[in-house]
């Protein structure tokens, strides 16, 4: 496998800018999780059955992610 310094990792889903390698960005995933409780974890263990990335935005757009603007985007699904 080739790695390339340069290359994009993800698309903003916002603004449209590549997200490379290295930079932080902002996803909104919807996860399928079960929680197990037993003698030896009281607490729970989650088991993660499946996620889906429902938004991902570089560090800019995520940085002004708020509930007004979540609302609008998770009503494209
Ligand atoms: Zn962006």
């Amino acid at each position: 496998m080739e790695f390339r310094i340069n290359s994009s990792c993800s698309v903003c889903d916002w603004c449209g800018k590549d997200v490379y390698f290295g930079n932080a960005m902002v996803t909104i995933n919807r996860n399928i999780e079960q929680i197990d409780i037993s003698k030896q974890f009281p607490d729970g263990v989650v088991t993660v059955i499946q996620s889906d990335v429902l938004l991902s935005l570089c560090a800019e757009c995520g940085n002004q992610l708020n509930a007004t603007a979540l609302g609008q985007s998770l009503k494209n699904f």
